[in-house]
């Protein structure tokens, strides 16, 4: 037997998303861990994909993606952001916006660079940065509000920062960027030659009549922008993995150099049937209304229980404190509640460089009602 190589992510295990769903579904627990809807998308994509794989749209699509995918894109951002993106050559369609973030990180940064990330953070960035021989420099946001800390993000700030990585609405925390943030941001370009990696795969799901604040509104920013969106989120279909990244054409040149190597294309169909649905405004202007209310029901059947609900501004995450309820660290918590109780959940520490542990889990509100009800009714026991 050959020596196996150094690992390149020594002290990373498997992902808690994998982890969570196979212990809720080894207990036959209801799954509120893992982020994805337990219902069907709207039948137009169904169809749509079962049309494109009727009529022979079954082989390599373009390396950038569909043409008409990508101009739907572009019409998508004029319409929200009022930005004019060029979708020959600042578009590209990818496999899920993990791929997206991945390629962006490789196309920025170069051994010894540090890329600034907000902690609790998304689960793909640190790795990404590392397997790019960057130095994630990871940055908590502000408990409990999650709001970001410009004070901290300057200290941490220097000639070797090459970007930020910024996520809003947030995941896990439900927490999104202001308009406050937006002139921080823009104050701390100015300082740093640095860029902005933005993930805004939640963008549609923002709630109480909050904006998003699209990096792509801001043309001093969107300049120097990689803004990374997912259609998994916006259409229900996180098992379709597309997603896109819309960066000025110079980025977007040497993005495609890697997108090309990595997975070369998309799936066909799946593009097919997504450039249909971007057709209708509706499916998307309706997602903010459509997930509020499923907010809404989860803490309405929640308000008696031992758990204390955080804000939610955004995504289909809803952060809860159990300190009343058990002294257990997070990870045991939510191992605790899948196997005695039932229901899955996420612990927020796994997303934190330094394990934080506040005793805050994140639930999955993207579920049918009942879904929810039966989740809250077992919930509100303990
Ligand atoms: N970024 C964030 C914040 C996410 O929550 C997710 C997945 N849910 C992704 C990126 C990855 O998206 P995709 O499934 O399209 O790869
Ligand atoms: N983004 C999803 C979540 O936060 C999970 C995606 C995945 O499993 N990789 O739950």
């Amino acid at each position: 037997m050959i020596n196996l190589p150094p690992s390149r992510l020594p002290g990373i295990g498997t992902t808690i998303f994998t982890v969570m769903s196979a212990l809720a579904a080894e207990q036959k627990a209801i799954n509120l861990s893992q982020g994805f809807p337990d219902f069907d998308p709207d039948s137009r994509l169904i169809n749509g994909l079962v049309r494109a794989t009727q009529s022979g749209k079954n082989q390599y699509a373009p390396m950038s993606g569909l043409p008409r995918l990508r101009q739907g894109v572009a019409e998508l951002t004029q319409r929200k952001y009022q930005r004019t993106v060029n979708p020959e050559t600042e578009v590209t369609i990818t496999s899920g916006a993990t791929e997206a973030l991945f390629n962006a990180i490789a196309t920025l940064v170069r051994p010894g660079d540090e890329v600034i990330i907000l902690d609790p953070a998304y689960d793909s960035y640190a790795p990404a940065i590392l397997l790019n021989g960057g130095i994630p420099v990871s940055i908590p946001l502000k408990f409990p509000e999650y709001s970001l800390p410009w004070e901290a993000i300057h200290q941490a700030s220097n000639s070797n920062t090459r970007a930020i990585l910024l996520n809003s609405p947030h995941n896990p925390t439900g927490s999104v960027i202001g308009a406050d943030d937006i002139q921080n941001l823009i104050d701390w370009t100015q300082k740093y030659p640095a860029w902005i990696i933005s993930d805004e795969v939640y963008e549609h799901i923002i709630f109480d009549q909050l904006q998003h604040h699209s990096i792509l509104k801001y043309p001093e920013l969107a300049d120097r922008a990689m803004v990374i969106s997912s259609f998994g989120k916006t259409f229900h279909v996180t098992g379709w993995k597309t997603g896109y990244c819309i960066a000025p054409a110079e980025l977007t040149a040497e993005f495609r150099k890697i997108h090309q190597f990595n997975t070369f294309c998309s799936p066909t169909p799946l593009q097919e049937a997504l450039a249909d649905a971007l057709e209708d405004s509706s499916m998307v202007d309706g997602l903010s209304s459509f997930y509020q209310a499923k907010r809404n029901q989860f803490l309405n059947l929640m308000k008696d229980s031992r758990f204390k609900s955080l804000k939610t501004s955004g995504t289909y995450f809803q952060l809860m404190d159990y300190s009343e309820i058990s002294d257990l660290s997070d990870v045991d918590f939510c191992k605790w509640l899948t196997v005695e109780h039932k229901v899955a959940a996420i612990p927020v520490s796994v997303f934190y460089a330094n394990q934080e542990d506040n005793k805050i889990i994140r639930f999955c509100f993207a579920k049918k009602e009942d879904t929810l009800r039966e989740a809250a009714e077992r919930l509100c026991k303990i």
